[in-house]
């Protein structure tokens, strides 16, 4: 097949679109012609545009002030001839952009794949059978089935829709949904407003729809802007902006610092050149370059993590909100339960049954009063049964191992088992009863509605849905021998309540001749004179980890709250069983209307269950919610809730049932819809922060004291100890193989038994802060010292400098190990458990060794072999500075625990 470019297929009518695909509208292709079209056209990719972003992210490396302040600094110390020094810092100047451009390669591929994890399905019509494949396997040609949820999987010509409406911001930028169209329209109509076409990646808002695809990949109108989308930068978060924000402020800081040392020291009669690199060690040293490769890596890992325990973040942002996260709203079906249901209790024509068996198994009866039943004996029971199999878009699949798994929704394949207990099949009912048109489940209506009956028989409609839904429409009832006699309102919702308050689902089933000869299921067609057949309670048991990862929340201040569309006392019932707090009594969809913004706020902080919620009120309640400074988790599936999880702090989409609107909606997505996983990501999240903090609290009192010696050396008039290579060295090496470790630094035991973090607290606690001081007023008194003192003992400027440079080594080594834990001492979490850090360590002290003996590393860096006794000294000093850190987290700890338990907390 030939797909010319030029055809217009907008202005060409539906008959001649299969023609020219060569395909129909009634089959689809078949898998022979799809395999051949795979070939010629590829898969349905849009592929990422490379190359020039590489080089492009590669220069970008060398934008940033340090590397400016550097490139100044090789060219003055080229101009005076220092060669030596001059190549030294353009090699760290290249040596850093290389490590940092491979770094945020690295970051960034880890994040783009997780994106790849989440495969696309799309629903085809090929052989004349409907099939899910992987979106990627579309050709042009395939007929493809849309419905309300769907991400359109690639360009199509419509051809059959019913309401159908596609938001096409993605394409157009124009957020409010398109309603769609068949009829051909004018060659020259815009892209806008080819309202019978859908393009790939726009959503599917409303309705149904079918289509054949005309373009695949890069071929499709979203293939061919791709490359503006991916030019969208990823690694950036709240964090990540503050910390450039407070970079930069340092910056200026250092730079007056650089030029007021400077003025001082010419005003005292130093020479220029001196003064210069006095300045240019000063601003090296204290400007923290390790930071922004350090949270980029720290983001990534964390990301990666959670992807282990089965959470996929969408937008990076989410990894730092998520060890903030006070509050969890979590759906109840699927999530904290196992959505696997088991009809157990039948109430029909006024009589109730109990149902055997578990699971999937068709095997196990139905009984009245302990003895099994012939189901005939009533006809209320028969339909009650006949209208869950009819009423039904899912169907069971048989393991050639044996076991069974469900296809489609679990709530209503459990009704097909509960039929084929009673002897009732699947193919009987619907040879006896074909259907003609469904109204497709919504959270909103909370009821399904399907149209039967032969040509020329009278056409009936069956419906299910909750209770209440159904019950207002019934007007009759059906009883034992098939007489319709007055529903008794009271004693039937008596019933569904008794079966809710145990904790079943419960399900209400109805059905109504269809009025006139319409071949079109309306609403209105459902709305009244409905007779009530019966009602079927399933058992769905609470998922075991969820029962643990809401201890598990409670015990790190989280609240969970349970958001449902199902009965109160359901909801309760299981709630209960999941050990959320019922003490309040839960709050309906319908009372939470009453209420205005200010009461629904307070309401929500005491309520742990909401039931009959509709998708929208979610929003009210995220609203509600943070307008008491929570940071909220929210869950949701259906295209209804994308608004309230695009307004929750943590949107979270369900990976298996979830609809691609809703992810694409999300921050995150759970591969496996399960609650604990939520719990596992926010254990992540601390996670992240915690060593994100260990970073930095390690890493500024190296820049501060470093800062602090050429300061002191400046104002007291003494040679400078360490020069700007040899800062250069201690910085790099340190950052990468001491301070960088931390990022694999395993959990802290504690970090889920203390209170979320506060977003709104600073990174540096007051305690940190002063422990930062502490160690950096230790390395500039133990560097001066021993420089000095070297220095009056005999020993070379060069002899003496290279003690500082250990020194400060040294000490931010020892330091590094009292960073592990904010609080602990090394010995309480164990030495030996991360072992990257010794690693590290040994590399660290190899490399020191170099610097110290090796005669070309003495060149290149202005340093010359010491003795033994000068190593005793340095690491003297490092144990003092260890010590001292360890003496103060020791008090630190006590006056705080003192104060209540706050375990391993970044101290206030
Ligand atoms: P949740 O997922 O929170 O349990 P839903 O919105 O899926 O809530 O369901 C709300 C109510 O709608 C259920 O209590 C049930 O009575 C009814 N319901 C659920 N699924 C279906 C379905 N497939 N067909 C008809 N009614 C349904
Ligand atoms: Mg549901």
């Amino acid at each position: 097949m030939n797909t010319p470019d030029s055809i217009h297929w907008h202005a060409t009518p539906v008959g001649e679109v299969s023609a020219l695909l060569e395909s129909s509208s009634t089959t689809g292709l078949s898998e022979e012609t799809v395999l051949t079209r795979l070939e010629q056209f590829g898969p349905n990719r849009i592929s990422e545009s490379k190359g020039s972003s590489e080089w492009k992210r590669f220069f970008l490396q060398f934008h940033q002030a340090l590397i400016y302040i550097l490139l100044a600094a090789t060219g003055i110390t080229m101009a005076l001839g220092e060669w030596v020094d001059a190549s030294v810092i353009f090699g760290v100047v290249l040596i850093n952009a290389i490590i940092g451009y491979l770094q945020e390669a690295k970051a960034e591929k880890a994040i783009n794949e997780l994106a790849n994890m989440l495969l696309t399905e799309a629903t085809v019509r090929r052989d004349g059978q409907k099939r899910r494949i992987p979106s990627t396997e579309l050709v042009p040609g395939d007929v493809v089935l849309l419905q309300s949820g769907d991400r359109v999987p690639a360009d199509l010509r419509l051809m059959q829709l019913r309401n159908l409406q596609i938001e096409e911001a993605a394409l157009t930028g124009e957020s409010v949904p398109v309603e769609k169209q068949c009829c051909h329209l004018a060659a020259d109509t815009m892209l806008a407003e080819r309202s019978n076409q859908a393009f790939t990646g726009t959503l599917v808002t409303y309705g149904q729809g079918e289509g054949f695809v005309t373009a695949t990949g890069d071929q499709t109108e979203m293939g061919r802007i791709a490359e503006l989308i991916h030019s969208a930068d990823p690694l950036q978060t709240p964090l990540t902006r503050k910390i450039t924000q407070f970079s930069r402020l340092l910056l200026y800081v250092i730079l007056g610092l650089a030029a007021m040392t400077f003025i001082i020291g010419i005003a005292r009669g130093e020479s220029w050149v001196d003064m210069f690199m006095a300045a240019v060690a000063l601003a090296v040293g204290a400007i923290p370059e390790g930071l922004p490769a350090a949270l980029t890596i720290t983001l990534a890992i964390g990301v990666s993590r959670m992807a282990k325990r089965r959470a996929i973040i969408r937008k990076l942002p989410a990894v730092e909100t998520l060890g903030s996260t006070t509050v969890i709203c979590s759906d109840k079906t699927g999530t904290l339960t196992q959505n696997q249901m088991t009809v157990q209790e039948i109430h029909a024509g006024g009589r109730v049954y109990h149902v055997t068996g578990s699971g999937y198994e068709t095997e196990g009866s139905i009984h009245y009063e302990e003895t099994p039943v012939m189901i005939g004996e009533n006809v209320a029971l028969v339909e009650t049964l006949g209208a869950g199999l009819l009423c039904n878009d899912s169907c069971l699949v048989h393991h050639p191992e044996g076991q069974t798994s469900v296809q489609g929704d679990p709530t209503e394949a459990a009704l097909i088992v509960a039929a084929q207990k009673a002897g009732l099949t699947d193919e009987e009912m619907h040879g006896r009863l074909p259907r003609i048109e469904t109204i497709p489940f919504e959270s909103e209506y909370q009821y399904m509605a399907t149209l039967h009956g032969k040509q020329e028989d009278p056409k009936i409609i069956y419906i299910k849905g909750s209770v209440e839904a159904v019950m207002e429409r019934c007007t009759h009832a059906l009883d034992t021998t098939g007489n319709l006699i007055p529903l008794n309102r009271a004693r039937q919702t008596q019933c569904a309540e008794d079966m809710a308050s145990r904790g079943l689902r419960v399900l209400a089933f109805a059905r109504r001749e269809m009025p006139g000869s319409h071949h079109r299921l309306e609403h209105g067609h459902i709305s009244k004179e409905l007779t009530f057949l019966g009602l079927q309670g399933k058992l769905d048991p609470p998922r075991p980890e969820a029962i643990a990862a809401v201890a598990q929340c409670q015990s790190a201040g989280i609240k969970v709250k349970m958001i449902t569309g199902d009965h109160a006392l359901t909801a309760k019932a299981v709630a209960q069983q999941i050990g959320l707090d019922t003490s309040t009594p839960a709050l309906t969809g319908r009372e939470l209307e009453q209420l205005s913004d200010e009461e629904l706020a307070d309401v929500a902080e005491q309520t742990s269950v909401f039931a009959r919620v509709a998708p929208k009120q979610k929003l009210r309640l995220v609203k509600a919610l943070q307008s008491h400074h929570h940071i909220v988790a929210m869950t949701g599936d259906g295209v209804n809730d994308a608004p309230a999880l695009k307004q929750a702090d943590i949107g979270t989409a369900m990976g298996i049932t979830g609809t691609d609107v809703s992810k694409e909606a999300a921050d995150m997505i759970l591969t496996d819809d399960n609650f604990a996983s939520i719990e596992a990501a926010v254990e992540e999240g601390r996670s992240v922060f915690d060593n994100l903090t260990k970073f930095i609290v390690w890493t500024l009192p190296t820049n501060f004291g470093e800062g602090l010696v050429i300061l002191a050396a400046i104002l007291t008039g003494t040679t400078l100890p360490i020069v700007p290579v040899q800062i250069l060295w201690i910085n790099m090496t340190t950052a990468i193989l001491l301070g960088l470790m931390l990022v694999f630094e395993p959990k802290e035991k504690d970090m889920m038994d203390r209170p979320p973090r506060d977003p709104m607290m600073p990174i540096l606690t007051r305690t940190l802060q002063l422990r930062i001081f502490l160690v950096a007023l230790i390395m500039l008194a133990g560097c001066f010292s021993l420089f000095t003192w070297e220095l009056d003992r005999g020993a070379s400027v060069a002899e003496a400098r290279t003690a500082a440079v250990n020194v400060f080594v040294m000490v931010e080594m020892f330091y590094l190990y009292n960073c592990r834990s904010f609080s602990r001492s090394i010995f309480a979490i164990g030495f030996f458990s991360n072992k990257w850090i010794i690693i590290g360590s040994l590399i660290m002290i190899v490399l020191q060794l170099l610097i110290t003996y090796s005669p070309a590393m003495n060149t290149l860096f202005h340093t010359a072999p010491i003795g033994l006794d000068v190593w005793w000294r340095i690491l003297a000093i490092a144990t003092i500075a260890y010590l001292a850190v360890g003496i103060e987290k020791w008090i630190t700890d006590r006056t705080h625990r003192s104060k209540g338990p706050i375990g391993s907390s970044p101290l206030e």
